[in-house]
């Protein structure tokens, strides 16, 4: 698969998933390899489930209920291919509504999953879409996006994972709950093009609101005479559609807790297991029905069309500090891979983890708080390190609370260190200005020292100072050797500080040696 951008779009950082039958996967597998391995397609639920634990915390219920739903879909996907016949028999799919909060893993679970089977996966926004396409996208645009994701190749794209977000948010305002929020007929129109998708539909896999597509088509039916008709069918991909329903939640809340009208024993049943486990409201989703999820203002083919529901947990203070320790594609080990880049290596002591975790849970996004912690706490050192001696640091729970004093204090440490940085640019410079112009310039000390010396005052890397001093210098220099002469030129402190005064003088002196000559 050359430079395809299927590859990229499935990276994760640290994790090297197991393909479809155990195995790691080949860094480089070609499509057919994929759909060999997606014909071949023989995991079980507690395969696919054991995989993901080891990326997402938490989520139990999710986990299981999806490894199913995927197994299902992928089996079935695997006798139509087998048995042509199978297709003609009813099969209903099994997309999925995950509700639950953001940043809990929601989209992560299903990147995990596509990766693991090597499926594309597409996300949107539902609000990105309007009914009639023309103002926002058109809905269909999400299958064509699974045949970009796939290089093209439109019957690996047929086997596809698109997950649409927010769908909360297009419920009808006509809804009890969603009241007002809703978007009314625009939200309902966008459902009902999205049930269309979710059954089974030829998509064209040109946009019609695509003027460039279009104008391309047109050129290549002028060139070969024939008109070029590509659909993509979509009775083989999988409908994700995911959504916090805050409202929802907040009103199966109140039904549990004021005695369960309309959940009867078996809800009162659930209300006590729930509370075992409830950080906020949105864990009451669990208990929501398909009664619930219509009176919100979604249209009812449209749930009837997501047979499998399952609701995602908000993450507790613990879940975060987990996250951080055990979690293969954990964001720590992004940075990890970004320092690693520049050579340098950190260290984070546990209780650091466990105040990272504690501030990221007050941010109330989920997993999300993570990277916003761990942005302000890396910002500096990500700026500062890549250009010093530091090749280790270790971070402590003063440096999660004061990071710049941390930074600040490191830096002094190892000033001794970054003098000999500085000179390694330097001769980095002068290396790059003899390639480039045939001088060599010899810094003495004292040169040195005052380029250092400017480089800190200024906050300025060296190779910046050096370009903007000598940047005229060269032609300086060329009045002053004839052929044959040495080339070489001794730089001091002086002429550090004005380098175009230096020049000045050296011409004066060449002429003066040369009309008394
Ligand atoms: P959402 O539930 O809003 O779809 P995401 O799945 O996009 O949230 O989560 C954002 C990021 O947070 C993920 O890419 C992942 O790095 C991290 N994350 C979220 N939940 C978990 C979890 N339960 N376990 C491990 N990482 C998680």
């Amino acid at each position: 698969m050359k430079g395809s951008p299927f590859r990229t779009f499935f990276v994760q950082p640290g994790a090297s998933a197991p393909d479809a039958t155990g195995e790691e996967k080949p860094a480089e597998e070609t499509h057919e390899e994929t759909l060999k391995r997606i014909r071949a397609f023989n995991l079980k639920p507690r395969e696919i489930r054991d995989h993901l634990d080891r990326f997402v915390i938490q989520q139990a219920e999710a986990k299981k209920v999806l490894s199913v739903a995927i197994c299902d879909h992928y089996n079935h996907v695997r006798q139509c291919i087998e048995q042509p016949e199978l297709r003609e028999r009813d099969y209903a799919k099994q997309n999925i509504l995950l509700l639950g909060p953001t940043g809990v893993g929601k989209t992560y679970l299903m990147r995990c999953i596509a990766r693991l089977i090597g499926v594309p996966f597409v996300k949107a926004d539902a609000t990105k879409f309007s009914e009639t396409g023309y103002v926002g996208g058109d809905v269909e645009d999400l299958v064509r996006d699974l045949v970009k994701a796939s290089d093209g190749d439109v019957e690996l794209a047929q086997y596809g994972i698109v997950y649409i977000d927010e769908i909360d948010k297009i419920a009808s305002a006509s809804g009890n709950v969603a009241g007002g929020g809703g978007r009314d007929v625009s939200g309902r129109g966008v459902q009902i093009n999205l049930l269309k998708l979710m059954e089974e539909t030829d998509v064209n896999l040109q946009s019609q609101t695509d003027l460039a597509a279009q104008m391309q088509a047109m050129m290549e039916m002028q060139r070969t005479g024939k008109a070029r008709k590509r659909t993509i069918n979509t009775r083989h991909i999988l409908f994700i559609v995911s959504g916090a329903f805050d409202k929802l939640a907040e009103q199966v809340r109140r039904r549990v807790q004021s005695g369960s009208i309309g959940f009867g024993a078996a809800g009162a049943a659930a209300s006590a297991s729930a509370e075992a486990r409830v950080e906020n409201d949105s864990d009451f989703l669990r208990l929501a029905q398909s009664r619930d999820i219509i009176d919100y203002g979604m249209e009812p083919e449209f749930v009837g069309r997501l047979p499998v529901r399952v609701a995602c947990q908000s993450l507790t203070a613990k879940d975060l500090e987990q996250i951080l320790l055990t979690s293969e594609g954990s964001i720590l080990q992004q940075y990890r891979a970004d320092f690693a880049g520049y050579g340098i290596d950190f260290d984070i002591t546990p209780p650091a983890v466990r105040e990272v975790a504690a501030q990221a849970h007050k941010e109330n996004t989920g997993a999300r708080g993570l990277m916003t912690v761990l942005e302000r706490v890396f910002r500096n050192f990500k700026f500062e390190l890549p250009s010093t001696a530091v090749k280790a640091f270790r971070i402590d729970e003063r440096t999660v609370a004061e990071p710049a004093a941390v930074l600040q204090e490191l830096l002094k440490e190892n000033a001794k260190q970054q003098h000999e940085v500085l000179r390694a640019d330097v001769a980095a410079f002068t290396q790059r200005f003899q390639a480039e112009h045939g001088f060599e310039l010899a810094f003495d000390e004292g040169a040195l020292d005052a380029l250092i010396e400017e480089s800190l005052a200024l906050d300025k890397t060296i190779r910046a100072l050096c370009e903007e001093k000598f940047r005229n210098f060269h032609h300086g220099l060329k009045l002053l050797v004839n052929e044959g002469e040495s080339r070489k030129f001794d730089i001091t402190r002086e002429v550090v500080e004005n380098p175009d005064k230096a020049i000045s003088r050296w011409v004066v002196e060449r002429f003066k040696s040369t009309g008394a000559a």
